[in-house]
């Protein structure tokens, strides 16, 4: 292979667990949606990469402090987060739902949360619809840093639902993860690689770049099946 034009090797954050975007295989590798797509991306554009599994609230912290270049962590396109961040084309559309314990018939909607417990991920968007109505449906939110935590929680009984992306839920689901979703998926923003606002302009056009060539030969497809088949 030939060389990348700058000898620089990307520091890229991405969340601990979240499938099918990132989460490790058996042998402890990550894989996964995001991380298959960044490394079709890389070889397409010629450039090299570390991945750093920080958590995602960490990792979104990490970019804003400039000590990752880029994040990748099904990290929905925000106006807000567009103030101290630049986003790629997006690449994967999404949206928070309600989730609680598959042997649960109790909560049913929103109303159902009142003084209960509601677990969720600290810096997600999944918090932010949950704090968006928390007072108006009268519950509490306990925050977690990593998704596998938010779903133990509720699983346990301490929380009695989870605020959680469609995509990453639906699959959990599918994966007999224990719990089932009970609520219409809310309109959200769609996932978008991640660099500080102003720097790092070469890695978003590579990775647009190979996106759109991804897209183009079917390889896009390819990865989006082979983690959710053919009806995602
Ligand atoms: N899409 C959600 C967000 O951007 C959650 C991302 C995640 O938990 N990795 O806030």
């Amino acid at each position: 292979a030939e060389e990348p034009a700058s000898g620089k090797t990307y520091q890229i954050g991405t969340d601990v667990t979240f499938a099918p975007f990132e989460f490790q295989d058996a042998s402890g590798k990550f894989v996964g949606i995001d991380m298959d797509l960044l490394d079709a991306i890389a070889k397409d554009q010629n450039f090299k990469y570390e991945i750093k599994p920080l958590g995602f609230n960490a990792a979104v912290q990490a970019l804003e402090a400039n000590q990752v270049d880029g994040v990748i962590a099904g990290m929905s396109i925000t106006d807000e987060r567009k103030q101290k961040f630049d986003f790629s084309d997006p690449y994967f559309d999404s949206g928070v739902v309600m989730a609680i314990r598959q042997d649960q018939e109790s909560i049913k909607s929103y109303e159902d949360l009142r003084g209960k417990k509601v677990a969720v991920k600290t810096g997600t968007e999944g918090y932010s619809f949950a704090e968006s109505i928390s007072s108006k449906y009268g519950f509490t939110i306990v925050p977690f840093d990593d998704s596998a935590q938010m779903y133990d929680d509720v699983k346990t009984g301490n929380s009695v639902a989870c605020f959680d992306d469609f995509p990453v839920l639906a699959y959990g689901v599918k994966q007999n993860n224990g719990l089932k979703i009970v609520t219409d998926m809310e309109p959200g923003a769609s996932y978008g690689f991640a660099v500080s606002k102003g720097r790092n302009q070469e890695l978003l056009q590579k990775f647009n770049a190979g996106l759109i060539n991804l897209k183009a030969s079917g390889e896009y497809d390819r990865i989006k099946e082979k983690y959710i088949g053919e009806n995602a």
